[in-house]
């Protein structure tokens, strides 16, 4: 049986694959939330690069990924597809269970996929700094990783709780060049103005937005990256999907199943929007979202138009959300700790063709544990999601089916919080529906 299955380097795709063409209903066009009526895309270029804004609202089906970005690419990829055969055995399951694995990457993660474009298709519009936010860590690093391997600048705004649980993430960042602040900073009016009400304050992701797009927005030369959510995203990702596709052609595989863990939803849309074809043309695929039940957005958020940030500087973008005022409590998949999602998955799971699911810290931790300790690898917290997910789908598909999980990084940076685990120290959260419903009430009028 081959368990690894690889590509050759000539076979790396040449074009990302574009969703919004294909998609069973269209997207909900972004807002402009001074007017509610649909944003002029000029708007956005205050903060986001023409290049990157074309992208974001193409109606081409394929998009050709530039030839210095495919040379980074190669730095890593094609990355394998795996076979899990000892987990199999563990469970006991008759299912077949592939990862695909972006653990390989230089930074640990999926997030160099979209962060060696986004920093290219700015350069080539003549930006010399990026801004950004990062939860967990790894889009910090994964930009500061392409902006090093592109020669710019890199500044980056750090969930406060996420700066001190995960100090290793910073050293990283530093190494690669980047300079880092924690969130909320003194840097910005947003920061400040929630550090005055709360000095304590622990942050956000939506917080940290709000100050990686106010620094974009009031210095020249300087533009604003984000790590999921925007079509442009998930377009960098499909790079995933469509070598898994290919892999999976290579042993003769149809998969049943598609399984990622979702935080903004670029990593589980990169894997799943290139089969999106097969399955509305009938092929029976299921595809399955896992995130934590302590930031359920898809499966408990409300289906709307909301701000991006918790400042209120983004568009309005419908999508599930949990309110932008929303403070999740501070889990260990620190990059699952969004208020929204991704407005193409969002639309996907509204039209029934994406199935959500929400899991506990603690028994994605036990799913964790048993991977590494019968596949060797250590994964991501967030990636433990998707493990946990696998597994239960294993347990209760039709025996002999077939499943991909996207394995989105390895855990390597995030000891302490399997110290935290194996000390009986993680709590099971479930948000109180009274705490959606408060937080829901700070979204915008329009519906
Ligand atoms: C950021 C991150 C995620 C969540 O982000 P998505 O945009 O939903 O993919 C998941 N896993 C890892 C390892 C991450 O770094």
């Amino acid at each position: 049986m081959q368990t690894r299955i690889t590509l050759p380097q000539s076979d790396l795709p040449t074009h990302w694959y574009n969703a919004l063409p294909d998609l069973p209903t269209p997207l909900a066009p972004p807002l402009d939330p001074q007017t509610g009526e649909a944003l002029d895309p000029q708007q956005l270029e205050a903060i986001f690069p023409r290049g990157l804004i074309e992208q974001e609202l193409s109606s081409e089906p394929l998009i050709p990924i530039p030839e210095p970005v495919q040379d980074i690419y190669r730095l890593w990829r094609p990355t394998p597809l795996i076979r899990a055969a000892r987990l199999e055995k563990a469970i006991g399951t008759s299912c077949r269970i592939y990862f695909k694995d972006e653990s390989v990457s230089p930074t640990g993660s999926h997030k160099p996929n979209t962060a060696v474009p986004q920093a290219y298709f700015n350069k080539a519009e003549g930006i010399t700094r990026l801004s950004t936010e990062t939860g967990a860590g790894q889009w910090g690093t994964a930009l500061s990783f392409a902006c090093r391997m592109l020669d710019m600048h890199c500044t980056v705004y750090m969930v406060r709780i996420s700066f001190e649980q995960k100090p290793y993430r910073q050293i990283i960042i530093k190494s690669y060049g980047g300079e880092i602040f924690p969130s909320p900073s003194r840097r910005t009016k947003s920061g400040s103005a929630v550090l005055d009400q709360d000095p304590e304050c622990k942050g956000s992701l939506g917080l940290a937005i709000s100050e990686a797009v106010e620094d974009a927005a009031t210095n020249l030369g300087t533009k604003y990256t984000l790590g999921s959510v925007l079509n442009h995203v998930l377009l960098h990702q499909t790079i995933i999907g469509l070598e898994t596709r290919q892999q999976l052609q290579a042993v003769g595989e149809k998969p049943d199943y598609l399984i990622g863990c979702v935080g903004g939803g670029s990593n589980f849309a990169g894997l799943m929007l290139p089969f999106l074809p097969l399955k509305l043309a009938g092929e029976d695929i299921t595809c399955i979202a896992a995130e934590p039940k302590a930031c359920p957005s898809l499966t408990r958020g409300a289906y709307r138009y909301d701000f991006g940030d918790m400042a209120r500087l983004t568009p309005l973008i419908k999508m599930h959300t949990l309110g932008h005022s929303f403070m999740p409590a501070p889990i260990h998949a620190g990059g699952l700790r969004y208020h929204g999602n991704a407005p193409v998955l969002c639309n996907l799971v509204d039209a029934g063709v994406v199935q959500p699911r929400a899991y506990f810290q603690n028994e994605c931790f036990e799913a964790a544990r048993l991977f590494q300790n019968t596949e060797g690898f250590l994964p991501a917290p967030e990636t433990s999601h998707a493990i946990r997910a696998a597994i239960e789908t294993a347990e209760k598909a039709r025996p002999g089916s077939s499943m991909v999980f996207l394995y989105s990084g390895h855990g390597l940076l995030d000891l302490a919080s399997y110290e935290a685990y194996f000390q009986g120290r993680l709590e099971d959260y479930e948000l109180p529906q009274g705490v959606i419903d408060e937080a829901l009430t700070s979204c915008p009028e329009w519906e």
